[in-house]
């Protein structure tokens, strides 16, 4: 028997970034993880962008963590020499989408965002020649970041400060033993072996990412109805395979489940458009964890560039078909169906699942890479001692 002050389950940027918050505070912290290597899920699958602030109710945990996760992350950055750059974004549209635009700037206000302005149209052929829009917002504070190199240094930081990650390591199921200290016992499967682990932690903390549902399915004790309902939405990238025009992040208004097809560029100037959003439905929260993860198809189907130029040429209209390949994908796990208003990250404490110590992470799509640092201060509040 192992005993650890916190045992979380999940390294993807999530876990990492609380784990290291509490290492940071002097705890025993472990990460499970059960690839062989951390942040190989959705956390390296995603379009690495640093996210203002700018689109999420007001109040939300997605504008407050969104908001102070960007400066932190820019602190984070700079003081541990991670690549980012802060390269601004343009929110673009024709004119029938002045309206949608003038909403996305008031929304941004609301969420303390204050640096968003209106360009000229000469401003905009300044800054973006091949653009063709007659509206954009330009966001200075939108940036990108070298996520692998962000987790690394997460991970550094973690390590330095005692933090443990075990790699392979499966979480089965756990059990609250004693509610007032609180102890809780979980059981971890090692790279398949038959036998399993038993390590005593004080907090449990479930970071699982697409599989947090499935995790909380084997905490004994755990009221079902606390289990919400997840709707996998995969996203789709389409690589430009030329030399890149645009020097910015440009994105349209957005659409349901996401932000819209835009185009991103990552830290070495190769441009991406997307993501989409492909609806993949509900999962079956009884899964056993892991049980799906491995046979997720991330494939990008070569049929859907079609559509991706389609969407952008309402914004670049020279963009050719030709010029774009299928790149990656990455799934979200939403809190909301295709019919639903978008969902709020979920974030529950003891008091709300009355389990001494449990404290679990639901819907972390985007931006959970931008609020990552702010989520993790969020959380370590809950473990009292
Ligand atoms: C297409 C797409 C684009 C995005 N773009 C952005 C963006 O530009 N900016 C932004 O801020 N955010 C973005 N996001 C959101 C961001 O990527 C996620 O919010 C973030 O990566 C979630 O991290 P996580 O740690 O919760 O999940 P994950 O990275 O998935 O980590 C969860 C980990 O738990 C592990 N795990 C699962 N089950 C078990 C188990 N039983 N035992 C042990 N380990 C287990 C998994 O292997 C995984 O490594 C995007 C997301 C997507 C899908």
């Amino acid at each position: 028997m192992i005993d650890f002050h916190t045992v979380i389950v999940g390294g993807g940027v999530i876990g990492l970034a609380i784990g290291r918050a509490l290492a940071q505070k002097g705890k025993d912290v472990i990460v499970l993880e059960t690839a062989s290597k951390y942040g190989t899920g959705t956390s390296s699958r995603n379009s690495g962008v640093i996210h203002a602030g700018i689109y999420y109710p007001k109040g939300s945990l997605k504008a407050k963590f969104c908001v102070k996760g960007k400066e932190l992350l820019y602190e984070f950055a700079d003081k541990h020499k991670v690549t980012y750059k802060k390269l601004g974004k343009l929110i673009v549209g024709q004119s029938d989408d002045e309206g949608k635009l003038q909403a996305i700037s008031e929304k941004a206000k609301n969420n303390g965002v204050d640096d968003l302005r209106w360009l000229s149209r000469n401003e905009i052929s300044n800054l973006e020649p091949e653009l063709n829009v007659s509206h954009a917002l330009f966001s200075p504070s939108t940036g990108i970041v070298d996520v692998h190199s962000y987790m690394n240094a997460l991970e550094g930081d973690f390590i330095n400060f005692s933090g443990q990650i075990a790699v392979k390591s499966k979480f089965q199921k756990a059990v609250l033993e004693n509610p007032e200290i609180p102890l809780w016992k979980v059981w971890v499967s090692i790279n398949d072996q038959s036998e399993e682990l038993e390590i005593n932690c004080n907090y449990l903390i479930n970071a699982a990412g697409l599989e947090a549902d499935a995790v909380a399915n084997q905490i004994q004790g755990l009221k079902k109805e606390l289990i919400p309902q997840i709707f996998y939405a995969k996203g789709n990238y389409a690589s430009f395979t030329k030399r890149c025009p645009f020097k910015h992040l440009i994105y349209p208004t957005p659409v349901t489940g996401g932000l819209g097809t835009h185009l991103t560029l990552d830290t070495g100037g190769q441009a991406q458009l997307g993501p989409d959003v492909e609806w993949l439905g509900p999962v079956d929260s009884s899964r056993l964890p892991g049980a799906t993860l491995d046979n997720l198809n991330y494939e990008v189907d070569t049929n859907r560039l079609e559509k991706f130029a389609h969407d952008v040429q309402r914004w670049w209209p020279s963009l050719d078909v030709s010029n774009l390949a299928p790149a990656y994908s990455g799934i979200r796990p939403k809190l909301s169906s295709p019919k639903d208003p978008p969902a709020d990250f979920y974030i529950q404490g003891p008091q709300e699942n009355k389990l001494g110590g449990l404290i679990q992470l639901f819907g972390i799509e985007s931006p959970g890479l931008t609020a990552s640092l702010a989520i993790a201060d969020h959380v370590i509040k809950f473990c009292k001692h």
